[in-house]
C-alpha cells in the first residue's frame, strides 16, 4: 500500500512536470498489437539517425535526440518482448513476432530538445513515454458488469447467429441436459466449460470478434482456474429471478452465477481499476482489411465487437465506464493496420471504411469532447507499391513476397469507403494475401505512417 502510495505520488511528479505518459495499444487478436509496439520501440530508438519520421514534428524539426529503454516500475506486470520481437524479423527468412497474450509493460526514456528555448529552459529534456500492450478482447468484458448471471445469460442466447452456433454446437448439446435447480457436479461443470470456451475459441479462429467472457479466448495465467469454468445457461427467464435466486448453494444455477460475480469482482474489474484508469492515451488497433476479406458475417461481428469494446472510451457523464472508474485517456487513436496490403491510393477509403465502422463510437467520443484521429499505417511494411503499365495504362500494384517464400505482384482490390452491402460481396469481394516481413535491413523498421500515430499519441508532450 504504501509502495503504491509512493509510486503514484512519483507518478504525480513527474506527470506534473509533463516528462511522463502513459500510452495504451490495444486491439482484438491478430489485430496488430505485437508489430505496432515492435516498431513503435524501434523507431524510436533510432531517431535522430535513420528512421524516417516526418510526420512527427520533433524529429522533422531535428529536435529528436533518440531513446531508450529503461527499467518499468511496475515489476508485476510482464515485460514486452521486444528483442525476441525484432530478433524474429531478423531471422532468414524474417517472421513476424510471437503475439503477446496477456498485458505486458516497455518503458522509454525519449531525448529531445524542446522547441522553445528559453530562460531556465534546460538544453535537452526527457519525457519517459511507458508503453502497455493489452488484449482488446478484455474490454470487450465491461459490459458484462452490467449484468447479473441472469441477464448475461440471456444476452449470450439471443446473440448468436447460425454460423456461431454451429461452432458452440457441443456447448449447446450439453447445456440443454443441464437444470438450473441441478445439484452440481464439478466434473462436468468444467466439461461444459471447457467445451464452450472452445466453442468461443473456434470462433475466435473462425474470425468472430464479439465473444464473451474475454479471459476465455486469452486466459493466460488463469488457464483450469475455477473463476473461469462458468458458461450461460438458456432458458432463463426474468419472471423466474426470484424463484433462481433462492436455489440452494449446491445447485447448478447458483454455482455458475457465483462464478460468474467472482469473474467480474476479480478479474474485470481490477484490470479497469489497476492499469486501464491509469492510461493518459491509448490507440485502438484494428484489422479491418482481415474482416473484409473473411465476408459479411464476420465483418458485422468486428463491428458489433467494436462497438461493444468503444464503450470503455465512452467517457459521457453518464456512461457505464465513468460511473465505475475515473478514467484518464485524454486522447485517443484509432487505426487500420496492415496498410501495406493494398495499394496507396486505397489508403484514404482504409479510413473512411474504418471511420464508418466505428460512427456510433466515434459520435460518443466527440461528443464527450474526447479528441480522436482515425488513421491507417502499417507498423511493418512488408509490400512495395509499384504502377504496373499494361497496354499503354498505368496501374497501381504491390510486390511483396509471400510467407511461403514465393515472390509475387498484385492487385489485391479496391476498398469500400463505406460499409460493404450485400452487394459488394456477391459482385467484388476482396483478396488479400498474408506476406512475410521484409528481409532486415540496417535502420529502423519500413513502416507506413507510424510517424502520424506517434505525431497524434506524443507529439504534443514533445514540444
Ligand atoms: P496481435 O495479436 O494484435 O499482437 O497481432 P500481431 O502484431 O501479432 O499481428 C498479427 C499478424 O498480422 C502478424 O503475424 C502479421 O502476419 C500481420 N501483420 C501485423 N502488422 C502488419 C503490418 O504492418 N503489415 C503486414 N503486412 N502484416 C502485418
Amino acid at each position: 500500500m504504501a509502495q503504491d502510495l509512493t509510486r503514484d505520488l512519483m507518478d504525480l511528479i513527474e506527470r506534473g512536470r509533463d516528462r511522463q505518459l502513459r500510452l495504451a495499444v490495444t486491439g482484438l487478436s491478430r489485430a496488430g498489437k505485437t508489430a505496432f509496439l515492435t516498431s513503435l520501440v524501434d523507431q524510436l530508438r533510432h531517431s535522430g539517425l535513420e528512421a524516417r519520421l516526418d510526420l512527427l514534428s520533433a524529429a522533422r524539426e531535428a529536435r529528436l535526440l533518440g531513446a531508450q529503454r529503461v527499467a518499468q516500475q511496475d515489476l508485476g506486470v510482464p515485460r514486452f518482448p521486444f528483442d525476441q520481437a525484432r530478433a524474429a524479423l531478423e531471422e532468414t527468412p524474417p517472421r513476424w513476432p510471437e503475439p503477446t497474450r496477456g498485458i505486458s509493460e516497455l518503458r522509454l526514456k525519449i531525448r529531445y530538445r524542446p522547441a522553445r528555448q528559453a530562460w531556465l529552459r534546460p538544453e535537452t529534456t526527457e519525457l519517459t513515454l511507458d508503453l502497455f500492450d493489452y488484449p482488446g478482447e478484455w474490454l470487450l468484458d465491461l459490459p458484462l458488469l452490467e449484468h447479473d448471471y441472469l441477464s448475461w445469460s440471456q444476452a449470450q442466447f439471443a446473440d448468436a447467429g447460425p454460423a456461431r452456433r454451429s461452432m458452440l454446437a457441443s456447448f449447446y448439446a450439453e447445456v440443454e441436459e443441464l437444470t438450473p435447480d441441478a445439484e452440481i457436479d464439478e466434473a462436468r461443470l468444467a466439461a461444459i466449460s471447457e467445451h464452450y470456451a472452445e466453442g468461443l475459441r473456434a470462433a475466435r479462429e473462425a474470425g468472430f470478434s464479439d465473444l464473451q467472457p474475454g479471459r476465455f479466448l486469452l486466459p493466460g495465467e488463469l488457464q483450469g482456474a475455477p473463476v473461469l469454468q462458468f458458461f450461460p445457461l438458456p432458458g432463463l427467464a426474468e419472471q423466474d429471478a426470484e424463484t433462481l435466486d433462492k436455489l440452494p448453494e449446491a445447485s447448478v444455477y447458483a454455482q455458475l452465477a457465483k462464478r460468474f460475480a467472482y469473474y467480474q469482482s476479480h478479474i474485470v474489474r481490477p484490470f479497469y481499476r489497476e492499469h486501464f484508469r491509469r492510461f493518459d492515451r491509448q490507440i485502438v488497433l484494428v484489422d479491418v482489411l482481415g474482416a473484409l476479406n473473411a465476408g459479411p458475417e464476420r465483418f458485422e461481428d468486428l463491428s458489433r465487437a467494436l462497438t461493444r469494446l468503444m464503450q470503455s472510451f465512452n467517457y459521457g457523464q453518464r456512461s457505464l465506464f465513468s460511473r465505475l472508474f475515473t478514467p484518464r485517456i485524454d486522447r485517443l487513436a484509432i487505426a487500420a493496420t496492415k496498410a501495406d496490403h493494398v495499394t496507396p491510393e486505397q489508403h484514404q477509403h482504409l479510413v473512411a471504411l474504418l471511420e464508418a465502422l466505428l460512427a456510433e463510437p466515434l459520435k460518443n467520443l466527440k461528443y464527450a469532447n474526447i479528441p480522436v484521429k482515425a488513421l491507417s499505417l502499417a507498423s511493418i511494411r512488408a509490400t512495395e507499391a509499384r504502377e504496373v503499365s499494361h497496354q499503354g495504362h498505368s496501374t497501381p500494384a504491390l510486390k511483396g513476397t509471400t510467407l511461403d517464400g514465393e515472390s509475387l505482384l498484385t492487385f489485391p482490390g479496391e476498398v469500400p469507403s463505406r460499409l460493404p452491402t450485400a452487394d459488394f460481396w456477391t459482385r467484388q469481394g476482396f483478396d488479400f494475401i498474408a506476406f512475410r516481413p521484409q528481409q532486415a535491413a540496417p535502420g529502423a523498421l519500413p513502416h507506413i505512417r507510424m510517424d502520424a500515430a506517434l505525431e497524434w499519441l506524443i507529439g504534443d508532450k514533445l514540444t
